[in-house]
């Protein structure tokens, strides 16, 4: 692997840092605090290329691929976190369907996410009852004369009552277990899709989590993503891409409130000096430092596998894993450092706890990573 980063990929960086600084950082607390979606700042990302980074040029993404998109995440995460998980369902969309999608549908769809017009991407596969085992949904489509009507409902989709373009599972065949769900391309606002309710979370405030309500949506046979049948291996596929996407938030995340925390113990004189100097506070920041290097080496390891066409699912889900948990334990320890001023809304670092905790939870809970990870072990038998 190649450590030092192309022209095209520092350009990648450079244009999200510049964004996350001048456009996201700023109101990100107001964001936060209002809970507010960014339509408006998702509707530029579109014009600077970085809702599609790993999207082909053709189809009106950036082309620059994965290490460069891995990238952007950590500098969008950094600026605010909400922003990046819109960014990272829509990427994850327009990927899909750039890969599996036929000509039509590449066309009518991917350059609506890309561009921003689409607004967000939303990837609809939990349910109610079924997060981890996606293989247990109960959402059904039914075929018609014409093509298919979808009934059931959607839990905890990221942007599900914003989006333009939604990929939403559904079983078209009861009987043959996880082979007999089918993905489908579903345009927001379609007739019979409703928003159940809007989760009132602990973070990520200005990103909206939605249920959503199928009742009887119909779609035509072209809406069919992947053919019938094949929508497991196709979630599945999303979703180890899809971890590279989180763990690079995680790191975004971690990095702005370690950073913040060096500030703050630079600045910060207690017994006559600055708390850096104390040792238990240089050591907390030291692991954190060494944790936040390892998980970016492993989520860029992950991204490069994914690029070049490699077997790359246990190396993302290893990055998932320990860019999370680790990136959890840095805000952890940014939070300490910054001592009762942490724990109040006037400092960053309380909106990095509560915005990073998330990452251990979706596109796969830690322990499903573990379970990823073992059974690749096992597979590889060493
Ligand atoms: C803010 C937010 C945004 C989300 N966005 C989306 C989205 O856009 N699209 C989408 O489809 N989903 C989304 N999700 C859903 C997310 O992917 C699920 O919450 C996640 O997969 C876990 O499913 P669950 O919540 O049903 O928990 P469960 O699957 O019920 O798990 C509960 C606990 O049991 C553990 N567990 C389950 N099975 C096992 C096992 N075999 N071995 C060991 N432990 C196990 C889990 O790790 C967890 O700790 C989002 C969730 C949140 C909170």
């Amino acid at each position: 692997m190649d450590l030092n980063l192309t022209e095209e990929q520092r350009a990648v960086q450079k244009t999200a840092r510049d964004f996350a600084e001048r456009r996201l950082a700023p109101a990100a607390h107001a964001r936060d605090k209002s809970c507010t979606f960014p339509t408006a700042e998702l509707r530029e990302l579109g014009a600077l290329g970085l809702l599609g980074v790993a999207v082909p040029e053709e189809l009106g993404g950036a082309g620059a691929g994965m290490v460069a998109y891995s990238l952007a995440m950590q500098e969008l995460a950094r600026g605010d976190a909400s922003v990046a998980v819109a960014v990272s369902v829509t990427n994850m969309v327009g990927e899909l369907v750039s890969r599996v999608g036929d000509e039509a549908q590449q066309r009518r769809h991917v350059p609506r996410l890309t561009s921003g017009e689409a607004v967000c991407g939303a990837f609809a596969l939990s349910e109610p009852q079924a997060g981890s085992d996606p293989a247990g949904l109960a959402m059904r489509a039914e075929k018609t004369a014409s093509g298919w009507r979808l009934s059931g409902t959607k839990q905890w989709i990221t942007g599900g009552d914003r989006a333009g373009v939604l990929v939403v599972w559904a079983v078209t065949d009861p009987a043959a277990g996880h082979k007999g769900i089918t993905a489908f391309l579903v345009e927001g606002g379609v007739k019979g899709l409703t928003v159940g309710r809007l989760e009132d979370k602990m973070g990520l405030h200005g990103s909206s989590t939605a249920q959503l309500v199928l009742d009887g949506v119909e779609v035509g046979d072209d809406a069919v993503l992947g053919g019938v049948g094949g929508g497991f291996r196709l979630a599945m596929m999303a979703l180890d891409g899809g971890r590279i996407g989180i763990a690079s938030q995680a790191i975004g995340i971690a990095r702005g409130a370690l950073e913040a925390a060096i500030r703050y113990a630079g600045d910060r004189v207690q017994f006559g000096q600055p708390i850096i100097r104390h040792q238990a506070i240089g050591n907390m920041l030291a692991d954190a430092a060494t944790w936040l290097d390892a998980a970016t080496l492993m989520t860029l390891r992950a991204a490069a596998l994914k690029e070049s066409g490699a077997p790359f699912s246990d190396a993302a889900a290893m990055a998932k894993l320990f860019a999370t948990e680790k990136a959890g334990l840095i805000c952890d320890i940014a939070l300490q450092v910054h001592g009762g001023y942490g724990y109040t809304t006037d400092f960053p670092v309380e909106r990095a706890c509560r915005d990073v905790r998330v990452t251990r939870i979706y596109e796969g809970t830690s322990e499903i990573q573990r379970i990823v990870i073992a059974r690749s072990l096992l597979a590889r038998g060493r």
